[in-house]
């Protein structure tokens, strides 16, 4: 991520360090289906805030780091095919915000 601010506040990632994610063996987020993402623009790269989503051309799938995931539910709304499967974090797991 690079060093933004907001009008003259502390770098994003000093903001983001304040929260603590605690992360789960199983993932909160999974793909229905995949055989339209090879082909798409690949939205859910673009708007997640936390790098959760990569593409790989090597594997030719999106690979997905849950663990990073701050619930902001962009990436669901976004898919042009519906296919992010998102649910809340197992109990009290997940993102835990410490300021707002
Ligand atoms: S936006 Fe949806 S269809 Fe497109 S690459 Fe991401 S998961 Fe696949
Ligand atoms: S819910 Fe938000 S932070 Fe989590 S994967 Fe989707 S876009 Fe990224």
């Amino acid at each position: 991520m690079s060093k933004e601010t907001t009008r003259g506040g502390a770098p994003r990632e000093e903001r983001l360090s304040a929260n603590e994610i605690r992360p789960h063996r199983g993932s909160h987020l999974e793909l229905t289906e995949t055989a339209h993402c090879e082909a798409c623009a690949k939205p859910c790269v673009a708007v997640c805030p936390a790098g959760t989503y990569a593409w790989s051309g090597e594997q030719g799938r999106i690979l997905i780091s849950h663990e990073n995931c701050l619930e902001c539910g962009s990436c669901r709304g976004i898919c042009p095919y519906s296919v992010i499967r998102w649910k809340n974090p197992f109990g009290g797991t997940g993102i835990c915000y410490r300021y707002g």
